[in-house]
């Protein structure tokens, strides 16, 4: 993975599970202090992990 916003290879991930069948990353980023997610190794835009966050169900 790499930092949209400086390209840097330094991100800190961590896995999250927002819905079944959606795994994401949270990524941030060690050298410009970027923050985001990801899915499959492409960044995604926060509105969709909002989007997923919200129709999870218990
Ligand atoms: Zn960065």
């Amino acid at each position: 993975m790499r930092c949209p916003a400086c390209t840097s290879t330094r991100l800190t991930s961590i896995q999250i599970r927002l819905a079944p069948d959606e795994d994401h990353t949270f990524a941030s980023c060690q050298a410009c202090e970027w923050k985001g997610w990801f899915k499959e190794g492409s960044d995604v835009p926060l509105g969709k992990v909002l989007s997923l966050a919200s129709e999870r169900r218990f």
